[in-house]
Order: C-alpha cells, then sequence, then structure tokens
C-alpha cells in the first residue's frame, strides 16, 4: 500500500470547463418548482372560476365541501407531478440527477399526501354535515353510492401503503425488493383514485377546459410512464442486443461482469453513470438491479463490478457467457463533464470505486494531476485492481489504498492507520489547492458525509464536490 502521507504530490493545471453545472441542476430545480406552483394556480383559479370562493361564506357544510375540494385538486396535481418525475424521462434524468429527483419526489409526495388526507377528511365532514348524518354513515355512503368511489377507496389503500413503508423506520425493516414491489403499487393506487374525480368532481366536468386540462393530465401521465419505463428501455435492450462475454472474480468478495452488443456508441453512456440492469438468466430476472459502469464505454464493452451484497449481486458471479441483458438507462450525472479544472481527486468505499476508475479511463488528465483515495476493509476486498494498477503505470495516477478498520475519531471515513490524521490535514495533503480541486466521491451515504463534512473544513467548494450514492 501507499499510504496518503508519503505520496509523492503535483498537479498540473487543466483547460476542463464544465459543460453542465450545479447551477445547471439548480435551474432544473427551479424550473420544476415554478412549474408545480403554476400548474397547481391554475387549477386553483378553476376552483374559484367554478364559484367555490362564494361556497366559503356560505355555511359551514359549504364552507368544508369547498376547502375540501381545493385540497383534492392540489393534491392530484402533485400526485401527477410526482409521477412524471419518477417516469425516468431523460432530459429530467439529465436535469436534475437521479438524487434530485428522488429529494424533489419524497417533498412532492408528502405534500400531496397530506392534502390528500385533508381532501378526504374535509370532504366526509362537509357532506356529512350537509346531510345531517354521522360522518362514519357518510364515509359509508361515499364509498358504496357515489360512481368511482369503491375504486377510489382502493387506490386509498393502496397509496397509504407506499407511504406508510416509505417511512424511514419501516422501509429499512423491509427487503428492498418488497419496498420497491409495494412502491410500484403507487401506479395502481393513482389509476384508481384518479378516476372518481373526473366522473363526478363539478371542478373537473363543469369546464370544458378543466375536463381537457385533467383528461390530458392523466392520459400524458399514463402515457410517460409507459413509453419511458417500459417501452424505451425495451426498445434500446432489443437495438443493442447485449449479451454477457465473460464474468471474472474482482478482489476477493467481487465480481466483474463484461457485456457486448451492437452500437453500444450509440447509447451514450458516460463513465460515472449507471444503469439498471436485468439479466435474462431464469426465475427472478425481473428484479432490476442497479450497478454502474465500471469502465470507459468507449472501450467497446459494458463492464460493472459488483461487491457480493446479497443475492442479487452473488447471482451475477454464475451468469453464463450469452446471457441475454435488459437495461434501463444510462442515468446519472456524476461524469467527467462536471469538472471545473485543477486538481482531480476521486474517493470511494467498496464498490463505489468502480464508477471513479471508469471516469478516470475516460477523463483527459495529466500525470500528477489525479487521485485516487479508495477505502475497503481489507486490501483483499479491493475492486478494480488492475484497471488501477494501469491507470497509475500508463497515466500517471497517484493511488492512495486505504483499507482496514474504520477510526474512531471524527475523520470516522479514515481507517484505524490514518486514526492520527484529521481528514481535512490528509485532503489538504494530496490535494494542496483544494479551493482548485473537483472531488468526485461515491460510497455509502454515511461514509460521504463524514468526508463532504472533512471537504468543507479542508476548504473545497461544495460545488466542486460531485457524488453518487448507491442507495435509493
Ligand atoms: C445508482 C447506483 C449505482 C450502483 N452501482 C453499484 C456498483 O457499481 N457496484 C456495486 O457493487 N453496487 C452498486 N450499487 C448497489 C447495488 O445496486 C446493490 O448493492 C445491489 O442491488 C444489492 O442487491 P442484492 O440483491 O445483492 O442485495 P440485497 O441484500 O437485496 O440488498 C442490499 C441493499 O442494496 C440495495 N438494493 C438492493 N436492490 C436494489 C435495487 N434494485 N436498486 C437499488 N438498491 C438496491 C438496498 O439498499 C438493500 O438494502 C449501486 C446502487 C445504486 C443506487
Amino acid at each position: 500500500m501507499t499510504a496518503a502521507p508519503v505520496l509523492a504530490l503535483s498537479s498540473a493545471p487543466s483547460a476542463h470547463r464544465p459543460r453542465r453545472s450545479v447551477r445547471g441542476r439548480q435551474l432544473w430545480w427551479l424550473g420544476a418548482v415554478v412549474v408545480i406552483w403554476a400548474t397547481s394556480l391554475v387549477v386553483l383559479a378553476v376552483w374559484v372560476a367554478g364559484g367555490e370562493v362564494q361556497s366559503l361564506l356560505a355555511g359551514r357544510a359549504d364552507a368544508l365541501n369547498s376547502v375540501g375540494r381545493a385540497a383534492g385538486l392540489a393534491s392530484a396535481n402533485l400526485l401527477f407531478s410526482q409521477v412524471l418525475l419518477m417516469a425516468r424521462v431523460p432530459l429530467f434524468e439529465r436535469g436534475f440527477g437521479r438524487d434530485g429527483i428522488t429529494r424533489m419526489h419524497r417533498i412532492v409526495g408528502f405534500w400531496s399526501f397530506a392534502l390528500f388526507i385533508a381532501h378526504i377528511g374535509l370532504q366526509i365532514l362537509g357532506y356529512a354535515a350537509q346531510a345531517g348524518i354521522d360522518p362514519v354513515a357518510q364515509a359509508w355512503q361515499f364509498v358504496w353510492d357515489y360512481p368511482g368511489m369503491l375504486l377510489a377507496t382502493a387506490g386509498t389503500g393502496l397509496l397509504l401503503l407506499v407511504v406508510v413503508t416509505s417511512v424511514r423506520k419501516a422501509r429499512k425493516r423491509l427487503r428492498y425488493e418488497s419496498w420497491h414491489l409495494l412502491h410500484l403499487y403507487g401506479y395502481l393506487g393513482v389509476g384508481l383514485a384518479i378516476p372518481h374525480m373526473l366522473w363526478t368532481g363539478a371542478d373537473f366536468t363543469g369546464s370544458p377546459a378543466a375536463t381537457v386540462y385533467w383528461w390530458a393530465m392523466w392520459g400524458g401521465t399514463a402515457a410517460t410512464v409507459i413509453v419511458f419505463r417500459l417501452g424505451l428501455p425495451l426498445a434500446r435492450s432489443l437495438r443493442h442486443g447485449i449479451r454477457v462475454r465473460a464474468v471474472e472474480r474482482d478482489g476477493q468478495s467481487g465480481v466483474s461482469v463484461r457485456m457486448t452488443g451492437r452500437r453500444l456508441d450509440a447509447l451514450k453512456a458516460r463513465g460515472g453513470q449507471f444503469f439498471v440492469w436485468r439479466f435474462l438468466d431464469g426465475a427472478g430476472w425481473t428484479r432490476g438491479h442497479p450497478f454502474s459502469l465500471a469502465t470507459d464505454p468507449a472501450n467497446g464493452e459494458l463492464v460493472i463490478s459488483a461487491r457480493f451484497v446479497g443475492d442479487g449481486t452473488q447471482r451475477l458471479a454464475a451468469l453464463r457467457p450469452g446471457t441475454r441483458v435488459l437495461i434501463e438507462g444510462p442515468y446519472g450525472t456524476m461524469t467527467a463533464d462536471e469538472r471545473r479544472g485543477g486538481h482531480l481527486l476521486m474517493i470511494g468505499a467498496g464498490a463505489g470505486v468502480a464508477p471513479l476508475v471508469a471516469m478516470l479511463e475516460e477523463a483527459d488528465w495529466a500525470p500528477g494531476e489525479a487521485t485516487l483515495i479508495v477505502r475497503d476493509h481489507t486490501a483483499a476486498d479491493a475492486l478494480r485492481a488492475e484497471a488501477i494498477d494501469r491507470l497509475v503505470r500508463e497515466r500517471g495516477l497517484r493511488h492512495a489504498p486505504l483499507p482496514g478498520r474504520r477510526a474512531l475519531t471524527t475523520s470516522s471515513w479514515l481507517p484505524t492507520s490514518h486514526a492520527q490524521w484529521a481528514g481535512a490535514d490528509l485532503i489538504r495533503y494530496v490535494s494542496p489547492r483544494p479551493a482548485d480541486t473537483d472531488v468526485f466521491l461515491c460510497g455509502p451515504p454515511s461514509w460521504m458525509d463524514a468526508v463532504r463534512a472533512d471537504l468543507r473544513r479542508a476548504g473545497v467548494p461544495a460545488e466542486r464536490v460531485h457524488l453518487e450514492a448507491f442507495t435509493v
């Protein structure tokens, strides 16, 4: 091992300029917020035009119903936005990045659900007050006597299931596959909950413009999901005819899978990006797993490198050459395009080294300009060792493997062998000009949080830290 403290340092200026910046992502975020607010306001304008403001003053029952309808409209609008965000539309994936989409999906989902619950509660109370009956009896009547409400109740149940299982505590107890399957029921929930408003809601049927808007939203969202979550991946997989070429051990607890296919360049995949892979090797093939590209895709093959974690990764080791592969992607925004210049510092833990190596192979940098720090439990676990050696020999990469147990210090991302180091000092040691350093980071979220804290202390600007979390 070459420990970080004995690295010979050098750094040459670089001509790299980012093609897509953090600011670009912030603009996407802002654009989405504006669109979501604007459509919500349009929807509320239709509510006002339908005379709902007057209803607010017409008595308790009318007011409850009126506010309940407004909550329902806003909730439905957010529900559509939420589904659209997760529809894997390539433009959104490139614009927001997967992390950004997931974050916005959670925020929009929270508000959509809160308004949805308010809608149900207020409508029950409002109708019960109007009819002078018990709210429970009113809820019962809603379900059985109103068109589309039985479906809506089933949809509500499914959406509740999605929300409850997504609460962090519950999420941790569930296997990923179970959680994901339940989450997919959310689509069915939306599909079932929405028709009642299209059939009976006064605000939907009252004006032709409103009817067109809501049916277009419903149809457009359904079509987007079908095209981008099913159609495009299937068409891409058929077009490129990807198959396993070879399976090789990678370190003592990992495996690499090399794949070939037709016209792979047309995928326009980049080092640092990932695909969701489905290997057609028998029962269970439907469970896709995300893995990053582990080599520069311009080399003419697609390679992934995985650390054994559970059945999905262990299964990779048993793949036979010739196995067909379905792909979804490429996804992810952590590519060399994010680089601004100066020193290039890659810090990875475990399998997180794979996309960093692919980026190093693809990117342009001078000898001594790039440093790769790799954390592993043991040296024998290290993935991509051969590719890294090649980068050291042929391109002058500075490699600092840091295997070992985690240090019990504030810089807990370091191993015990470096426990005497403050993480920020170590970063400044390998990158003496932290303000002029691009950092690419990949590993478990808590480990990345610890590295980011030290990067901040060392003086690396936040906008020059780029990361990919191997978790959803
Ligand atoms: C964007 C991204 C890129 C990744 N790239 C790599 C890589 O290059 N190399 C590598 O070894 N690992 C990578 N991973 C992690 C890898 O997807 C999981 O380790 C793998 O899916 C585990 O599956 P399993 O059945 O072996 O383990 P399980 O025991 O089933 O799962 C272990 C954990 O892995 C996660 N996981 C499981 N299935 C999925 C899934 N379908 N989607 C997302 N997360 C899942 C869950 O957090 C789960 O708790 C990446 C993950 C993401 C999100």
